[in-house]
């Protein structure tokens, strides 16, 4: 048996719903590092986000939960879903932190995140507890400049194989009557159909009363 620190992948997102682009992201990077797990962690109300309405937490976790199932390495933590108020990355990190201290901690982020990382609250700390790790994603460009005025040994981007999927456009679709099979999976449309997520709202209206 090796004595090599555990390695921890840390994939953050609001997940509504989670797709094949971040099942792809959490797969290549877990064997780019060789990480013992990846832990999705699904955001509790996420501060970016409070121009739109967001699903449950409650929906984002199982979705999360049902799409990671069959990857040993693959877990789901409800730490953000459990923490009152909106979600930072840095608490994530410090809990995660404290319940790992023998780990080390790889967060796992998309170009577009990557790029707004400097915007996020006590950014300096987050490079002293996790490795970064930047995906490609297709639309959003990722090359030097986007690490400028991060530090660079805490800094890795990772090509990985372009799927050109975002939640935005699952909810669209699934709200205009599209199909999102093979976008998301199996489990993940049958959920999204059986609790009539994404809908449009009069449904929604009928539905409740
Ligand atoms: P939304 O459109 O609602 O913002 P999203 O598709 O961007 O959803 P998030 O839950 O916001 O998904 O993203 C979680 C993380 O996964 C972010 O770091 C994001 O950059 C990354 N990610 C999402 N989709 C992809 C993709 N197709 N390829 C690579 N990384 C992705
Ligand atoms: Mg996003």
């Amino acid at each position: 048996m090796s004595d090599r620190r555990r390695r921890i992948g840390v994939m953050g997102g609001t997940f509504d719903p989670i797709h094949h682009g971040h099942l792809v992201a959490a797969s290549e990077v877990q064997s780019w590092f060789d990480l013992d797990e990846v832990i999705f962690v699904p955001t509790g109300q996420p501060w970016q986000k409070s121009d739109r309405e967001v699903s449950p937490p409650e929906d984002r976790y199982l979705m999360t939960v049902i799409a990671t199932a069959a990857n040993p390495r693959f877990k789901v933590s409800r730490v953000d879903i459990n923490r009152e108020g909106p979600t930072f990355t840095i608490d994530t990190l410090r809990d995660l932190a404290a319940t790992y201290p023998d780990a080390d901690l790889y967060f796992i982020t998309g170009a577009d995140a990557m790029a707004a990382i400097l915007t996020w609250r006590d950014h300096r700390e987050l490079f002293e507890l996790a490795h970064f790790v930047g995906c490609t994603r297709p639309g959003h460009e990722m090359n030097e400049s986007t690490l400028e005025g991060l530090p660079r040994e805490r800094v890795t981007l990772v090509e990985i194989p372009a799927l050109a999927i975002s939640s935005t456009d699952c909810r669209a679709r699934v709200h205009s009557g599209e199909p999102v099979w093979y976008l998301v999976p199996d489990g993940v449309v049958q959920y999204i159909g059986k609790h009539g997520l994404y809908e449009p709202h009069e449904h929604t209206t009928k539905d409740a009363s």
